[in-house]
């Protein structure tokens, strides 16, 4: 059965793809299942189908956030019709994302965004293209990194809250360092353990 969407506790969570421009080395693609959850799809959803998914929304937390298994922004013209429809169900929208979508598909995505999405998290993940690279084998290759800063500052002038995050794999230093880089371009910064 595919999992268009699922619970973690009360917060609800969308499964547009499996696509990723990324093989991050801590991919939770990489286990078998997620939370007890398998979200591998055999087939990308319809908006209607990831709707039809949903539990009562009344039961679930505000905030709703696109995520995958995959990179969500592969999939951008359901995030927008997906957005509308929770907005009008008085929920809020977060996009987690690898920050990649501009230089992989173009056409001013923060833009495209603004009004449906109220939260984007972006995971920096690195310090420096090469460590990013390591890590996360971008199939852009060397002009991922800079992308996703550039990415993060896009983001700021179209989205309400932009978070740039890092997964606590890497070291205490360049966790820190990621922290500057989030100040230096004034958006939130934020942790996540790897096991979230
Ligand atoms: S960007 Fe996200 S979905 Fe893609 S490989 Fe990395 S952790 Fe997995």
């Amino acid at each position: 059965m595919n999992n268009y969407s699922y619970l973690v506790g009360n917060k609800l969570y969308i499964n547009l793809t499996n696509r990723c421009s990324n093989s991050c080395e801590f991919c939770i693609r990489n286990t078998d299942a997620f939370h007890d959850l398998d979200l591998w799809l055999s087939k990308e959803p319809s908006e209607s189908e990831v709707i039809g998914s949903f539990p009562e929304l009344s039961t679930v937390d505000e905030e709703v956030v696109f995520c995958g298994y995959g990179e969500p922004t592969y999939k951008i013209d359901n995030i927008i019709k997906i957005s509308e429809y929770l907005h009008a169900c008085g929920k809020k929208t977060r996009l987690n994302t690898n920050g990649q979508a501009e230089i992989l598909f173009g056409g001013n995505v923060p833009q495209k965004l603004r009004g449906y999405i109220d939260t984007v998290s972006i995971s920096l993940n690195a310090v420096e293209k090469e460590k990013y690279n390591t890590l996360c084998h971008p199939v852009l290759g060397e002009k991922a990194f800079e992308a996703i800063i550039d990415f993060a500052r896009e983001c700021k002038k179209y989205i309400p809250k932009v978070v740039l995050t890092v997964v606590d794999v890497i070291s205490i230093e360049d966790q820190k360092k990621a922290e500057e880089i989030a100040k230096k371009i004034g958006v939130d910064f934020r942790i996540r353990h790897y096991t979230e």
